[in-house]
């Protein structure tokens, strides 16, 4: 068992189907979660520039495609709790969390309660720019605004996960000393290692393990290492994370995009080849069963039990 915290799929789905692409779940990716041993994902609904210029309207529309081609599937199912996530598991089936990547589609905060309807459990205030709730990692001086603790204090009475990647230095700071709620890094690595933006400093680092929130390994090559990143370097910062947070907090959000951005004109590319390759990466990780588990599974599963529990039908 595997569970991804971090996959751009919803995105990918839409940007196939204006090509005529109608199953690209089924027909683009579902054998590589397989082949991987993947039973679990987070889909991160991330909207691009154009998607920005109407965000409820496009994130609703990925959410709705991504639930049809899941359905579609018949071996995906869209979860909102870890009660559910082992039940889906249990029928051999990839249970599918839902996440905004940048709350821009949450255009009041009062419209979180239609993304909770949708399924949505997983909130990141930002993506790199700075909106009306938060700096993001571009803007590293811009904290959280008002209107930004608002939504957190309705996220929490939801006891829905805050996911700090992508946050400014400030906002991250302060978003761990505000909110009341779980908090977790999906897709981040250590600046110490790699030093970028994008990634934790020590700091946070320890600030969110002692917290009780996971950080998950991002697989991209320029978050994994400033050097020409290998899996031995993905391995490194597995290894440095674990020693500073603990095992029970670190786990993985890789974060593909070769295939589902196939158009990026990007330096950076996935260390592994894809969710296909995850299992082996496990493998290859020189770490006691009992320490591999937590990172594939465990340690996420932890964090899915503090969603509200509804038993699905
Ligand atoms: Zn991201």
């Amino acid at each position: 068992m595997i569970i991804d915290g971090h996959a751009d799929i919803s995105g990918y789905l839409i940007r196939q189907k204006q090509q005529g692409r109608l199953s690209a779940l089924e027909d683009d990716l579902l054998a590589d979660l397989q082949a991987g041993g993947i039973t679990g994902v987070v889909n991160a609904v991330y909207l691009s520039e154009d998607e920005l210029a109407d965000p409820k309207k496009s994130a609703l529309a990925q959410i709705k495609e991504i639930k049809h081609q899941v359905e579609l599937s018949q071996r995906m199912e869209l979860v909102t709790s870890a009660h559910q996530f082992e039940a889906a598991y249990k029928r051999d089936l990839i249970g599918l969390f839902l996440s905004l990547e940048g709350a821009e589609p949450i255009e009041q905060s009062s419209d979180l309660d239609l993304y909770y309807d949708q399924g949505v459990r997983f909130v990141g205030l930002t993506w790199n720019r700075a909106n009306r709730y938060s700096g993001g990692c571009d803007t590293p001086d811009i904290g959280l605004s008002d209107s930004g603790r608002e939504l957190l204090d309705r996220m929490s009475r939801k006891n829905m996960i805050l996911d700090l990647s992508h946050l400014s230095d400030v906002a991250t700071d302060q978003a761990l000393a505000y909110y009341r709620g779980t908090v977790i890094a999906s897709h981040s690595n250590a600046r110490s290692y790699a030093d970028h933006v994008r990634n934790m400093t020590d700091d946070q680092l320890i600030k969110l393990a002692n917290r009780g929130g996971v950080v998950g390994l991002n697989a991209m090559s320029k978050f994994v290492s400033q050097n020409h990143a290998t899996k031995e370097d993905m391995r490194r910062q597995l290894d440095y994370m674990i020693n500073l947070c603990g095992e029970d907090h670190v786990a993985f959000g890789f974060d593909f995009c070769d295939r589902l951005f196939p158009e990026a004109d990007s330096k950076s590319f996935d260390v592994l080849d894809g969710h296909e390759q995850a299992f082996d990466f496990l493998d290859t990780l020189r770490l006691p069963d009992r320490i591999k588990d937590k990172l594939a599974w465990q340690n996420w599963l932890r964090i899915y039990e503090t969603l509200n529990d509804k038993p699905s039908a």
